[in-house]
């Protein structure tokens, strides 16, 4: 392979902390993270979203428990879920403690806003007893008053201060199963905050935009954002946070991760905008491949060009290529290289069928070299 050091990203070194089984920081893999937003109360709705975003390969799950019946329920779900699941706990230390006790993996909780230093103690026993971890999870549109009122206004050094704060006390009580976000819906603010904040601590940093929109522009604003400081080496572990169904979140998620290089998942495909030389429709065959293509999960790239023009360039670097030709004739490239034509009608199926069988080729050489490692 040639040495390509433009693309190098050299990853802070932050200490590792577990939620659950996944391991967070250090050399694990960038984690992927959801929230799921059906009533937590209600159990299968929410095993059933859970389910939709395990299909999409997320890593970790949050999940509200803003009252009793959500903490009740969440032993179901967390007996349900393949991934660990965060409970979500604003100012109501006794969820906390219910979560904790219901097998939550990690608590979100900002300890300086739990109450008196009992109640603090309470929760980091029972996290502490349960093997939970924390995420101190500092919002620009929750920062505390007094220090709003220091800084007037949001900005990177309120929220590191706010992050700061709550770290101390969780040191203080011997507890370092952590990780921080100190989120804004303001890219610039929370990508200043994180740059800061990861020069000052050592713990496991976790990415959000926070309420960065719809689809389209939260996902172009989280690329930004997360994509920024994941380029700069910053970040263990990321939550896209869109108005839009949590499955949509993991995926563009990877996505990210995957444009970055730093994780692969399913198929990457790279395809033209089409223009009057295209020898098929790119645009509609690209839409039904990624959708027909979503249950592929082993790392392989696809690429769907219009023409010659620059079909057989991208064809060379991808594992399977296709590039349109006349009268509805087409040249499919397999490791790079021209193998056979396929006609118009025929085209999704086949490389559908052809995407499967490299993703078992893969996985099969991957088992291989497994075992003849062991
Ligand atoms: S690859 Fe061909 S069809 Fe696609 S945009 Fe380029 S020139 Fe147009």
């Amino acid at each position: 392979m040639s040495v390509r050091p433009w693309r190098d990203i050299i990853r802070r070194k932050s200490r590792q902390i577990m939620v659950g089984d996944v391991p967070v920081g250090g050399d694990a893999p960038v984690t992927v993270q959801t929230m799921t937003n059906t009533p937590t109360s209600d159990a299968k709705a929410t095993i059933d979203q859970i389910r939709r975003c395990e299909e999409a390969g997320v890593d970790i799950i949050r999940v509200s428990c803003p009252d009793v019946e959500s903490t009740t329920a969440l032993k179901q779900i967390v007996r349900a879920s393949r991934v660990p699941i965060v409970a979500d706990i604003h100012f109501h230390y006794k969820r906390a403690l219910e979560a904790a006790d219901a097998g939550a993996a990690c608590l979100r909780i900002n300890p300086g806003n739990i109450g008196s230093e009992q109640r603090v103690q309470e929760v980091i026993n029972a996290a502490k007893a349960n093997g939970c971890s924390i995420r101190i999870g500092v919002n620009a549109g929750s920062l505390e008053k007094d220090l709003l009122e220091k800084y007037g206004e949001p900005c990177p050094d309120a929220l590191v201060e706010s992050a700061m704060d709550h770290i101390r006390i969780l040191q203080d009580h011997d507890f370092h199963e952590f990780k921080v976000a100190v989120k804004a819906s303001d890219q610039f603010l929370a990508v200043a905050a994180y740059q800061q904040l990861a020069e000052m601590v050592d713990c496991p940093l976790h990415l959000g935009i926070t309420e960065a929109g719809g689809f389209v522009a939260g996902t172009v604003k989280s690329a930004i954002g997360i994509g920024s400081l994941l380029w700069f080496g910053i970040g263990d572990t990321i939550r896209v946070s869109l108005s839009a169904e949590p499955e949509d979140e993991v995926r563009v998620g990877f996505e990210i991760l995957k444009a970055l290089g730093i994780r692969n998942r399913g198929v990457r495909v790279v395809s033209c905008p089409s223009c009057a030389r295209q020898g098929f429709d790119v645009i509609r065959t690209v839409q039904k491949l990624e959708e027909r293509l979503q249950h592929i999960r082993t790392p392989m790239s696809l690429s769907v060009l219009g023409c010659v023009v620059n079909g057989p360039g991208e064809a060379r670097e991808t594992d399977i290529g296709i590039t349109g030709g006349g009268a509805g004739k087409h040249m499919v490239y397999l490791s790079g290289v021209t193998d056979h034509h396929v006609q118009d009608a025929d085209m999704i199926d086949h490389i559908v069928k052809l995407v499967e069988a490299k993703a078992a080729e893969i996985d099969a050489g991957e088992a291989t070299a497994m075992e003849a490692a062991e």
